[in-house]
């Protein structure tokens, strides 16, 4: 079960204990973007940035913050009303009432509200005294800045780095003596805090004393230290703060253990025990970077189905199992190796995304050797150990390891559940390891050259390329997480895919690659290619025979000779053009008809044969031993279409389209095949290619190709391969 699986991860990553502290009660890895300084009576020192810049790709500018452990978490899980701070360590509306929305006000008062309990608890704790006086002056209007101390601070370790010179230590004396001095009347000075939502250029949204700070939005988070910490977070400076936090904590959860009714506590889904429910369940970090409720009932959302408060059968986990579901899911959410997330594209700038993006959480009972993450980027390395694995054979006590999977997305900060299932690690890797070695491409990507296809690449290949290369895919979620799932758990492709994949190939208008416009699609491209086969070869039932790599002259299908036609018509207009001897020219016969001849053969292909006869009879002139391999390969295929077919389903349609790119790469298989045999020959033959040479033997003889051709045929090499998509 999902929350049970969920639990023992979470105990598995739990930290170990400390003595007084609830580990849950504070956070690890937090985003905080500004650090107030305050002084011990509670006046302001400074704000400063803890941003840190750097240049990524195009130089873009990417702005990171140094994540803080350790942060105190809000208590008990709903904020959407306000209140709940994450004490000194929230947002602006917590610390200066600053908010989008109406609960800057109340937010700012919990804030306040808190501090005071925690000075009232340590009236003996310095830290926690300054932290109070602060917010007392806050209200009053009486923050002053003190900004003295560390520019003396500055002045006096400046004059501390020169040469020792008895001349003039009486000079510095009174150099800094006026710094103290100029102040001391700024002192005076208490301070505004504004907030100016339109700021005029280069300046920042938030004014305090007249000097504006580059805060993007009131959602910007601050810590809060004092000046003798040397810029450490009270929060980790003081030891009282974390007892007073865990405490709070404690008791908040306690509050939302559900009194046992009359027969006593019902059992917890998780553990069994008869321990109190936890009501609210209780929200982790979130799918879209903000909190989120995992299970949520009793909410008015479902009150307006007629259910009435409490009514409804609830999960009823304990308040300690629900404690480390959370724990546990968010952990999975933060590593690449244990999560992934399929977005629909990225939104405009300023709009949210309008459909949510979907996350998988993946994870093993006990940790294993592979990265699970790493085979959805379709790193060669972790591919290459699945794949060897699989030959090799997985050890048992690694292969009845159990995975775990969960699909989730974002509804009004609900998760909903959208997938979940359990197996063995042993049947996701032969799973993924089937999945990568369908997708390979025996003669273009032998040997040292195999590059794995990633996820994305697959599901760019079926939807419209962006105009522009730098803007945004945009990938239906059907797609991305339907071939996501195909992967690691050998689920069906969903029909769609295969749909998705025939219209780009109808759609764009050009067949082969293009050197000079490189970035354009084009129907043949070897990702597309090699997902269609896999697509139709999932989609057969078990007497069928499924597609091979390479051209295979023995199929059922008409379809399959149909599109062989198409392709044999289309190579016979190229070389009727050719314009120097031995080379071809330019073919238009697949730009124009592949469309109407992978929907309705019987109303296109008779038109384009007759076409090609022409192309044919000028080949005869111009270029016999050509011409003598069309009309042979013509009529094989002939002889094996009875009569066209008038419409073609998407599944025929696709079976139309690899019959066109299988007898479309045999011309270069062929030509290749005789390049190496010619090498061969000589004693010329470099070893690596030699497994790709029997590779070559093989499929020759299983495409019934006339080796007595070969001589004379002149050379026709495959496009050349282009450069790898961005990813
Ligand atoms: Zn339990």
């Amino acid at each position: 079960m999902i929350l049970q699986a969920l639990k023992e991860y979470g105990d598995y990553v739990k930290p170990p204990p400390v003595e007084g502290i609830a580990s849950d009660a504070f956070a690890d890895g937090v985003r905080i973007q500004w650090l107030l300084e305050i002084n011990a009576v509670g006046n302001f020192h400074d704000l400063l940035y803890r941003g840190v810049e750097r240049l990524g790709p195009k130089k873009k500018k990417i702005i990171s913050f140094p994540a803080l452990d350790k942060v105190p978490k809000n208590v008990t899980s709903d904020r959407s009303h306000g209140g709940n701070p994450q004490f000194l360590a929230d947002n602006l509306e917590y610390w200066f009432g600053i908010s989008a929305k109406k609960f800057g006000q109340k937010s700012f008062d919990s804030h306040i509200a808190i501090a005071k309990d925690f000075a009232d608890s340590f009236p003996d704790d310095e830290r926690a005294q300054a932290v109070k006086k602060f917010f007392e002056k806050l209200v009053a209007g009486q923050v002053l800045a003190q900004r003295r101390g560390r520019a003396v601070d500055r002045v006096q370790s400046f004059f501390a780095k020169q040469p020792p010179n008895e001349v003039i230590v009486d000079r510095r004396q009174r150099v800094i003596r006026q710094v103290e001095q100029y102040f001391d009347k700024q002192l005076t000075d208490k301070i505004q805090v504004a907030w100016n939502p339109k700021p005029a250029r280069g300046a920042g949204k938030l004014v305090i004393m007249a000097r504006s700070f580059p805060v993007k939005n009131a959602k910007e988070r601050i810590a809060l230290c004092l000046q003798q910490d040397n810029l450490k977070p009270v929060f980790h400076a003081c030891e009282n703060l974390r007892l007073f936090w865990s405490e709070k904590y404690r008791k908040a959860n306690a509050e939302r253990e559900k009194p046992a009714k009359a027969g006593g506590n019902p059992p917890c889904l998780c553990c069994g025990q008869a321990k109190p429910a936890v009501e609210p369940f209780g929200t982790f970090s979130g799918l879209a970077d903000q909190a989120t409720s995992l299970v949520f009932t009793g909410k008015p959302a479902y009150q307006s189905y007629g259910f009435k408060k409490g009514e409804i059968p609830n999960a009823a986990v304990c308040l300690e199992c629900s404690q480390a579901v959370i724990r546990g899911l968010e952990s999975l959410l933060k590593s690449r190796s244990t999560s992934k997330k399929f977005h629909l594209g990225r939104p405009r700038p300023g709009e949210g995304e309008k459909i949510p993006p979907v996350i998988f959480v993946f994870w093993t009972r006990q940790p294993t050797e592979f990265d699970f993450g790493k085979t959805v980027e379709a790193d060669l390395e972790t591919v290459k150990r699945i794949l060897e694995s699989v030959h090799k054979g997985i050890p048992r006590e690694i292969a009845e390891k159990q995975f775990y999977i969960l699909g989730m997305s974002e509804s009004y900060r609900r998760t909903m559940v959208r997938y979940w299932s359990e197996t063995n690690v042993k049947e996701v890797v032969e799973n993924l390891a089937a999945w990568f070695e369908d997708l390979r491409d025996r003669f273009a990507e032998y040997g040292p050259n195999y590059k794995p296809l990633s996820f994305i690449r697959l599901c760019q290949v079926t939807v419209r390329q962006p105009n522009q290369p730098t803007d945004e895919w945009k990938f239906p979620p059907f797609i991305s997480t339907g071939l996501f799932l195909s992967a690691l758990l050998g689920k069906p492709i969903p029909p769609p895919v295969l749909q998705a994949l025939v219209n780009r190939v109808r759609i764009v208008t050009q067949t082969e690659f293009d050197p000079q416009n490189s970035n354009a699609d084009y129907k043949l491209k070897p990702a597309r290619m090699a997902l269609l086969r896999l697509t139709l070869n999932r989609l057969m039932k078990n007497n069928e025979q499924p597609f091979d790599v390479g051209l295979d002259v023995d199929r059922r299908e008409p379809e399959y000779h149909c599109g062989r036609l198409l392709a044999v018509c289309d190579a016979a207009m190229r070389w009727s053009n050719s314009s120097e001897r031995g080379k071809p020219g330019k073919s238009t016969v697949a730009d124009r008809y592949m469309g109407s001849a992978s929907s309705a053969p019987c109303s296109v292909l008779p038109v384009v044969y007759r076409n090609c006869r022409h192309h044919l009879n000028k080949l005869k002139r111009d270029l016999p031993p050509k011409f003598l391999q069309m009309e042979i390969l013509l009529d094989e295929i002939l002889s094996k279409i009875k009569s066209y077919p008038v419409t073609l389903t998407p599944k025929e349609a696709g079976v139309f389209i690899l019959g066109f790119h299988h007898q479309r790469q045999y011309f270069f298989l062929v030509s290749r095949y005789a390049k190496l045999k010619k090498q061969l020959k000589e004693g010329s033959l470099p070893d690596e290619n030699k497994t790709e040479l029997e590779a070559l033997e093989d499929f020759v003889k299983r495409a019934r190709f006339d080796a007595s051709l070969l001589a004379d045929l002149p050379d026709e090499e495959a496009p050349e391969a282009p450069a790898a998509e961005p990813e």
